[in-house]
């Protein structure tokens, strides 16, 4: 069976560098706080260019780190895009504030200016949530839309939480994600563009303010020292061979996963474009590829292609089958199928096929066999 993204291969190719990384730490038993994790901080800031980088326990705890230091809670609306991991909603509903989805745009998968900006004014008309804060998602690598969701931020006043979990290592007009907005967040989940050996997540910001008050929330509150405790906090921190682990991967990362992984999407969209709708990258805009995400013509063609590709050992997932306000979890807020249109489609229509940087083109070609052979041979189309 071909694998959906290639762990193994990964750990195989840097075994030398990450074994002796994991000795290091063990050899020094400093397992919390020892001196990788700020090194790692520190180029994890330099890449992506900002002032500050805070690393943390995972991605979902990095965006709820960001909700609790700018005071988000109960009578807040927090504007998400409908077509995102479970995560970007529930960190909203955790603090007690009220995510209020947002349609998005069929090409990127991302969250849609036009229906936010609807959805900010339908939200300050009703008077019953405050506006706070927009969580747009850099969904399967790619940046969102930053440009109009910046000014339409600006223009209602609200907080820009950029959910960069799958989208470290892309980039819009030179910008590197993870530097959008009021502050970003990204996730080392193993199969994230740039995943650890376990859970892990980052903050970044260029507000110093912001930096120093997450500092202190992420390590229960702490005032000048660990048990000087001036606020309600969390336990949140990045474990020291998770950072150790972490550098090795960043050097590869940088050095050439994100373009062999581009690579692999030009190889597919070369094969696939004329068949099924690939990925649409728009001008000025660059992807980690995080998943490469197919179009299909209906629900049955779709899950027809997933039965068939199975056969033939080849893994797909379905990333998302359900838009967030179906989610049996956000029940109590009775959204309004009907706003959804295209995060419902979407949720029909999308396969994702196995994707990293360590796929060959013959793996490509693989694949790609397969779909052209089913699709020929299904009347539907
Ligand atoms: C994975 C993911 C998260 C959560 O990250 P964890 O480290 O698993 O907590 C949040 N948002 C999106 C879009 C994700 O894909």
């Amino acid at each position: 069976m071909m694998e959906f993204r290639d762990l193994k291969t990964q750990y195989h190719t840097y075994k030398k560098e990450i074994d002796s990384a994991i000795q290091e730490v063990l050899e020094g038993a400093h397992f919390i706080g020892g001196k990788q994790v700020g090194e790692l901080e520190e180029q994890l800031a330099r890449y992506v260019g900002v002032k500050h980088c805070i690393s943390c326990g995972n991605g979902t705890e990095a965006m709820t780190l960001v909700l609790m230091a700018w005071g988000i809670g109960e009578g807040d609306a927090v504007f998400v895009p409908d077509f995102t991991f479970f995560s970007t909603g529930e960190v909203v509903s955790f603090r007690g504030a009220t995510p209020v989805f947002v349609d998005v745009d069929r090409d990127t998968f991302n969250i849609d200016p036009n229906s936010l900006e609807k959805a900010i004014m339908k939200t300050v008309e009703e008077e019953r949530l405050t506006p706070k804060a927009i969580i747009p998602v850099d969904l399967f690598g790619l940046p969102a839309d930053y440009e109009k969701i910046e000014k339409i931020a600006k223009k209602y006043g609200l907080l820009v939480l950029e959910d960069g979990a799958q989208g470290f290592g892309g980039s819009m007009n030179g910008k590197r994600a993870c530097s959008f907005g009021d502050a970003a967040t990204t996730s080392f989940f193993p199969a994230k563009p740039l995943g650890c050996y376990g859970d892990g997540g980052a903050i970044f910001t260029d507000d110093d303010e912001l930096a120093e008050l997450i500092q202190s929330l992420k390590v229960h509150g702490k005032g000048t020292h660990k048990y000087d405790n001036v606020r309600i906090g969390v336990n949140s921190r990045l474990d020291t061979i998770q950072a150790a682990v972490l550098k090795v991967k960043l050097k590869a990362f940088i050095d050439h996963e994100l373009s062999d992984i581009n690579k692999v999407y030009r190889q597919y969209n070369e094969r696939l474009s004329s068949i099924v709708e690939t990925p649409v990258i728009p001008e000025g805009y660059y992807s980690s590829f995080a998943q490469y995400t197919i179009k299909l013509k209906s629900k049955r063609q779709r899950d027809y292609l997933q039965a068939k590709l199975k056969e033939y050992g080849i893994p797909s997932m379905i990333y998302y089958a359900k838009p967030m306000h179906k989610q049996r979890a956000f029940e109590e807020y009775d959204y309004d199928d009907k706003e959804f249109p295209v995060a419902n489609e979407l949720s029909d229509i999308v396969l994702s096929l196995p994707i990293h940087p360590y796929m060959g083109e013959d793996e490509v070609m693989a694949v790609t066999k397969v779909i052209k052979m089913v699709l020929n041979g299904d009347n539907v189309i």
